[in-house]
């Protein structure tokens, strides 16, 4: 049977292999092109967001934390919400590209070539249930699938569906420092219990980290005995 990489749509003829390192699978359905772009966060990183300091203003930098973290940290309300977060990949034109295909155009094919990543990943953490960052109905319908529930069923796992939107997601282009503060914009479904569970966040992206603070504090607040995160891109 023909393989297609799932990004490029190239015909794939070798079987990737990728070195030993903790996070790359031994196959995926990508060609070696688009193995090749995929820049794995690597080396040094903030302990708390995985964001790289190779390459950042060490003014950003202090100790170990990125200067978004320690401002995270210093919010009394917020900051012991979400315990860690880790990425895969950095967040380049590569995999911006990839990601708004993926997206934006409802191209669930894309959950496939990253679910390799998330699985072998996930493989080394410990959790006890996983949980996808939600869309709004309205997004939901327009896409037709939520992209974070489907890297954890394309990874093989349950999605714990715990978590609503009650306000659009479109963050506007306020300061971040206003965002922070924003009203909570989920709420959290019964069906499931939170209360001492070890729960893994899961998104596509993590950018400024409001969206999963906005996710972990419910979760803290519903029972849970650590919120962590884990995306594809940052
Ligand atoms: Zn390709
Ligand atoms: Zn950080």
């Amino acid at each position: 049977m023909l393989i297609k990489c799932l990004i490029c749509h190239q015909e794939i003829s070798p079987v990737v292999t990728w070195s030993s390192l903790w996070s790359k699978p031994e196959e995926n359905d990508l060609c070696k092109k688009c193995s090749e772009k995929l820049n794995f966060i690597e080396g040094e990183a903030c302990e708390k967001c995985s964001r790289p300091f190779s390459g950042l203003d060490p003014r950003y930098r202090t100790g170990n934390l990125c200067h978004d973290c320690t401002r995270w940290n210093e919010d009394p309300e917020w900051g012991s919400s979400l315990e860690r977060n880790q990425s895969l990949f950095l967040y380049d034109d590569f995999l911006k590209e990839a990601i708004a295909r993926y997206k934006f155009r409802g191209d669930y094919i894309l959950a496939r070539a990253f679910s390799p990543f998330i699985k072998s990943k996930l493989q080394t953490l410990d959790f006890d249930l996983l949980v996808p960052i939600p869309l709004s109905s309205e997004r939901l319908y327009e896409r037709g699938f939520n992209q974070s529930a489907a890297l954890i069923r394309e990874a093989g796992f349950t999605a714990a569906e715990m978590l609503k939107r009650t306000h659009a997601e479109k963050q506007s282009k306020k300061a971040r420092n206003e965002r922070i503060h924003l009203q909570q914009v989920f709420q959290r479904i019964a069906d499931h219990d939170a209360e001492n569970k070890k729960i893994i966040l899961i998104d596509d992206i993590y950018t400024t980290g409001s969206t999963l603070y906005h996710a972990a504090k419910i979760l803290k607040e519903a029972g849970a005995a650590s919120v962590c995160s884990l995306t594809i891109a940052r």
